[in-house]
Protein backbone atom coordinates (compact mmCIF):
# COMPACT_ATOMS: atom_id res chain seq x y z
CA UNK A 1 0.00 0.00 0.00
CA UNK A 2 1.52 3.20 -0.91
CA UNK A 3 1.52 6.25 1.57
CA UNK A 4 -1.16 8.14 -0.17
CA UNK A 5 -2.66 5.78 -0.41
CA UNK A 6 -2.74 4.69 3.84
CA UNK A 7 -3.39 8.18 4.56
CA UNK A 8 -6.46 8.48 2.11
CA UNK A 9 -7.89 5.57 4.25
CA UNK A 10 -7.06 7.26 7.87
CA UNK A 11 -8.62 10.11 6.63
CA UNK A 12 -11.92 8.15 5.95
CA UNK A 13 -11.80 6.07 8.75
CA UNK A 14 -11.51 9.35 10.62
CA UNK A 15 -15.10 10.39 8.80
CA UNK A 16 -16.22 7.44 9.62
CA UNK A 17 -15.52 8.10 13.88
CA UNK A 18 -17.15 11.48 13.24
CA UNK A 19 -19.93 10.17 11.84
CA UNK A 20 -20.03 8.03 14.41
CA UNK A 21 -20.19 10.91 16.92
CA UNK A 22 -23.10 12.79 15.44
CA UNK A 23 -25.49 10.72 14.97
CA UNK A 24 -24.37 8.70 18.69
CA UNK A 25 -26.57 5.73 19.76
CA UNK A 26 -27.91 6.18 23.50
CA UNK A 27 -25.49 4.57 25.93
CA UNK A 28 -25.70 4.21 29.09
CA UNK A 29 -23.34 6.49 31.33
CA UNK A 30 -22.11 4.07 33.46
CA UNK A 31 -22.08 0.96 31.63
CA UNK A 32 -21.86 2.18 27.82
CA UNK A 33 -24.02 -0.37 26.82
CA UNK A 34 -26.92 0.53 24.55
CA UNK A 35 -30.20 0.82 26.14
CA UNK A 36 -33.71 -1.82 26.17
CA UNK A 37 -36.91 0.02 26.80
CA UNK A 38 -36.29 1.21 30.39
CA UNK A 39 -33.73 4.23 30.52
CA UNK A 40 -33.39 5.84 33.77
CA UNK A 41 -32.38 9.79 34.30
CA UNK A 42 -30.29 9.83 37.21
CA UNK A 43 -28.50 12.45 38.97
CA UNK A 44 -24.79 11.72 39.57
CA UNK A 45 -24.89 14.29 41.69
CA UNK A 46 -28.28 14.03 44.06
CA UNK A 47 -30.86 16.39 43.87
CA UNK A 48 -30.55 16.98 47.16
CA UNK A 49 -26.54 17.74 46.87
CA UNK A 50 -27.13 20.42 44.72
CA UNK A 51 -26.77 18.23 41.23
CA UNK A 52 -29.34 19.08 38.30
CA UNK A 53 -27.82 17.70 35.51
CA UNK A 54 -28.93 14.08 34.17
CA UNK A 55 -27.36 10.82 32.64
CA UNK A 56 -29.11 8.14 30.85
CA UNK A 57 -28.52 4.65 32.56
CA UNK A 58 -29.56 1.62 33.06
CA UNK A 59 -32.19 0.97 36.25
CA UNK A 60 -30.14 -1.53 37.30
CA UNK A 61 -27.20 0.19 36.63
CA UNK A 62 -28.61 2.87 38.61
CA UNK A 63 -29.57 0.73 41.47
CA UNK A 64 -25.93 -0.21 41.70
CA UNK A 65 -24.54 3.40 42.06
CA UNK A 66 -27.05 4.05 44.48
CA UNK A 67 -26.06 0.58 46.57
CA UNK A 68 -22.59 1.18 46.27
CA UNK A 69 -22.18 4.55 47.04
CA UNK A 70 -23.82 6.96 49.66
CA UNK A 71 -25.14 10.50 48.65
CA UNK A 72 -22.66 12.44 50.09
CA UNK A 73 -19.61 10.14 48.22
CA UNK A 74 -21.85 11.02 44.90
CA UNK A 75 -21.42 14.81 45.72
CA UNK A 76 -17.80 14.69 46.40
CA UNK A 77 -17.37 12.74 42.94
CA UNK A 78 -18.35 15.73 41.37
CA UNK A 79 -20.85 13.68 39.09
CA UNK A 80 -17.44 12.28 37.16
CA UNK A 81 -18.09 8.85 36.09
CA UNK A 82 -14.21 8.36 36.41
CA UNK A 83 -14.26 9.08 39.85
CA UNK A 84 -17.05 5.97 40.55
CA UNK A 85 -15.86 3.40 38.27
CA UNK A 86 -12.72 3.20 39.99
CA UNK A 87 -14.48 1.66 42.80
CA UNK A 88 -14.00 -2.32 43.25
CA UNK A 89 -17.82 -2.94 43.19
CA UNK A 90 -18.51 -0.93 40.18
CA UNK A 91 -15.65 -2.78 38.17
CA UNK A 92 -16.75 -5.99 39.25
CA UNK A 93 -20.51 -4.75 38.43
CA UNK A 94 -19.29 -3.68 34.71
CA UNK A 95 -17.75 -6.44 34.21
CA UNK A 96 -20.18 -8.44 35.28
CA UNK A 97 -23.10 -6.35 33.18
CA UNK A 98 -21.27 -6.42 30.02
CA UNK A 99 -22.27 -9.77 28.66
CA UNK A 100 -26.27 -9.09 29.83
CA UNK A 101 -29.04 -8.26 27.25
CA UNK A 102 -29.51 -4.62 27.15
CA UNK A 103 -33.29 -5.00 28.89
CA UNK A 104 -31.40 -6.93 31.57
CA UNK A 105 -32.58 -6.04 35.15
CA UNK A 106 -31.75 -6.91 38.64
CA UNK A 107 -34.16 -7.72 41.06
CA UNK A 108 -31.42 -7.63 43.79
CA UNK A 109 -28.70 -5.41 43.76
CA UNK A 110 -25.67 -6.15 45.69
CA UNK A 111 -26.43 -4.85 49.51
CA UNK A 112 -24.85 -2.08 51.07
CA UNK A 113 -22.60 -3.05 53.37
CA UNK A 114 -22.92 -0.57 55.68
ZN1 LIG B 1 -25.92 0.59 32.12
Amino acid sequence: MSKHERRRLEREEERATQLDEATPLPTCWLCGRQFGEKVDQYHPVPKSKGGRATVAVHPVCRRTIETVFTNAELARSGGERDKLIDHPEIVRFLGWVAEKAPDFDAPTAPRRKR
